[in-house]
């Protein structure tokens, strides 16, 4: 469920960050994305990450092409950028964002960055107008600290905050001391990014805890990948959005759902990766 809503999320969905190209439009290599896009929706990732900023918004016409037969079936979540964020640009933005993803409504609009020079009363109104007007379905932040978190809740006024979007991989877990401790008891969903830490996960290491690792992925006939995203979404509040552009790692990424670590091989990685 995504955060107090009765909204099912899939544990597993698809980031996009360099799809369609990195700070700017790049024009080609669209076909392989879409497709593997639509490979992770068939295959039960029908969760798709994307934000204004991602390729100057191109990365958005890439997602429009990839669900343009599976509108209804995909939840598409967007993120208005840190310098949108007063009430007449996150208007602006998410109407841009709207026409770039061939969509009249997003299922979740993120704030992508915290601006302390816009005050956030002010960016959530406006995201609770978008609502009403049914162009957005849910309401999240991303990077946001407890404090700031709280201060998000705190200015909406008719919906819940749905969630948090944060970096959150077995090698980067500064959320447990208390982003996700706090986000578990609020019932706001933990979109962990960078799940697989850019690739460093599958890549490997050397060391104990890439030992460990090895170890159990060797136990489950699984991947490293596999495990580590395994690992992440055992927690209730999380859910992962891997970014793979390659069709074999998004088949691989999919093969991380469907079977659960012991809670003993759980707290082994826990434990060696600390
Ligand atoms: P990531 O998903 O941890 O890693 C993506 C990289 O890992 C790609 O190079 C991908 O390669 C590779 N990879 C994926 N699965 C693999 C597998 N099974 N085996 C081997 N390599 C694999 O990192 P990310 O892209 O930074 O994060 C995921 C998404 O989170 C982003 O795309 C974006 O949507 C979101 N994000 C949000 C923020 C924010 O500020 N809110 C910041 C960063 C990211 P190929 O592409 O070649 O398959």
């Amino acid at each position: 469920m995504l955060g107090k809503t009765q909204v099912q999320v899939p544990v597993l969905g698809l980031g996009t960050w360099g799809i369609g190209g990195f700070s700017n439009k790049h024009l080609g290599g669209e076909r392989d994305a879409v497709r593997a896009l639509q490979l992770g929706i068939e295959l039960g990732m029908s969760f798709i990450d994307t934000a204004e900023l991602y390729a100057n918004g191109h990365s958005e016409e890439v997602v429009a092409q990839a669900v343009s037969e599976a509108r209804e079936r995909v939840f598409i979540a967007t993120k208005v950028s840190a310098e949108n964020l007063s009430s007449e640009r996150v208007l602006r933005s998410c109407e841009s964002s709207l026409k770039r993803l061939k969509t009249n409504y997003v299922d979740l609009y993120q704030v992508h960055w915290p601006n302390p020079r816009i005050p956030i009363t002010e960016t959530m109104k406006a995201m609770e107008q978008l609502v009403g007007e049914g162009k957005v379905r849910n309401i999240g932040v991303s990077n946001f600290s407890v404090q700031q978190t709280r201060e998000a809740q705190d200015a909406l006024s008719k919906i819940d905050l749905a969630s948090n979007q944060v970096e959150y991989s077995l090698v980067e877990r500064s959320i447990e001391e208390d982003l996700l401790p706090y986000c578990t008891r609020e019932h706001v969903t933990i979109i962990a990014y960078s799940p697989v830490a850019r690739g460093k996960i599958p890549s490997g290491g050397r060391g104990d805890k890439w030992r460990t690792l090895d170890d159990i992925a060797r136990k489950y006939a699984k991947t490293t990948a596999q495990v580590a995203l395994n690992w992440l979404i055992a927690k209730e509040p999380v859910v992962a959005i891997p970014k793979a552009a390659n069709l074999q790692h998004v088949r691989e990424n999919a093969g991380a759902v469907g079977w659960n670590l012991s809670r003993r091989d759980h707290d082994a990685l826990s434990a060696a990766f600390s």
